[in-house]
């Protein structure tokens, strides 16, 4: 009986292996189509400024419904992406759109700043230098964010970061995203050449219930600010951590309480409803 329950426990593991071992193969197949044919599409959450929660910039997340997959979920198909050298790809597809997107926001405002996900990959091989190269000819730079995870600079650090510096020479802005997840101090990071710091969600979503969490918000916004960084929190969802935040000098919010990611629309439509009510 023992030895019954025993396969069918290992029937079941192997079961729930395979169906997840599935799914990545199929991802890994249909990615290629995507690409090709304009499967992605692009979303904005906004970010804001945490003492009058005005829209000052936008981050911008990719969004894959495939016919048969469903919904896949960037975190899922990303680190796919990555393995298999697709992401370059991708990436160079999500520095055009954000191009578009600036222009026709510029058309609303003088200012925007939108930011972008950069992988591991994109830091060590030329396609996304050489696009980011082209873009500053036509001044992007100065519109552009890119975010960069403490994780993907330990890939090949001296490669990744010498890319890091020729971009912020050329006035790109620098941000280090999921700040406090990865194993880097700030006494490392102090040497990058970077311009923003986002405290991970982790660190954020039981703020006001977690005194430990506020320590380390509260200690790492003011090392942060010494270092001249600005300070971004990701993953706010409701008014008190807002609050507390604002109070404790965090510079700049993103989060559901704001906003979920909207289509593009809908983002320049929330700037302009704000440009009404300035
Ligand atoms: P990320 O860059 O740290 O982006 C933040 C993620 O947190 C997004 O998930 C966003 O939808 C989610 N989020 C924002 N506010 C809240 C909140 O208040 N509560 C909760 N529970 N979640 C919140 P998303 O869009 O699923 O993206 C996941 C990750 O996938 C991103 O993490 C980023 O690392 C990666 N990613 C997304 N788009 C791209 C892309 O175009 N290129 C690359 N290389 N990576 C991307
Ligand atoms: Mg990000
Ligand atoms: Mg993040
Ligand atoms: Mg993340």
């Amino acid at each position: 009986r023992h030895a019954k329950e025993q396969n069918q426990f290992v029937a079941f593991y192997r079961e729930g292996f395979d169906e997840a071992h599935l799914r990545r193969l199929a991802i890994v197949e249909q990615l290629p189509k995507a690409i090709a044919n304009g499967g992605f599409k692009l979303v904005a959450q906004p970010k804001v400024l945490a003492s009058t929660g005005r829209t000052v910039a936008a981050e911008i997340l990719i969004r894959w419904h495939d016919e048969t997959l469903g919904w896949v979920g960037p975190d899922e198909f990303i680190p796919l992406a990555e393995q298999s050298g697709m992401i370059t790809e991708i990436t160079h597809w999500v520095v055009k759109q954000a191009e578009h997107w600036v222009n026709q926001l510029l058309q609303l405002q003088d200012e925007i700043k939108l930011s972008i996900n950069i992988s591991a990959v994109d830091l060590i091989n030329d396609k996304l230098a050489n696009d980011l190269i082209a873009l500053s000819q036509r001044n992007m730079q100065r519109y552009l964010i890119l975010e960069v995870t403490e994780s993907a600079l330990m890939h090949e650090p001296e490669k990744s970061i010498a890319c890091l510096q020729m971009l912020s020479e050329l006035g790109y802005e620098i941000s280090i995203d999921d700040y406090g997840t990865g194993y880097s101090s700030l006494s490392q990071i102090r040497r990058l050449p970077i311009n923003e710091l986002k405290i991970d969600r982790a660190f954020i979503q039981y703020l006001m219930s977690q005194p430990e969490d506020q320590s380390i918000v509260r200690s790492t916004i003011q090392l942060a600010h010494e270092l001249n960084l600005r300070v971004v929190a990701e993953g706010v969802e409701d008014e008190a951590s807002w609050r507390w935040l604002a109070e404790h000098q965090c510079d700049v919010l993103q989060g559901y309480y704001f906003s979920k990611p909207i289509s593009f629309d809908d983002l320049h439509l929330r700037l302009l409803k704000e440009k009404e009510h300035a």
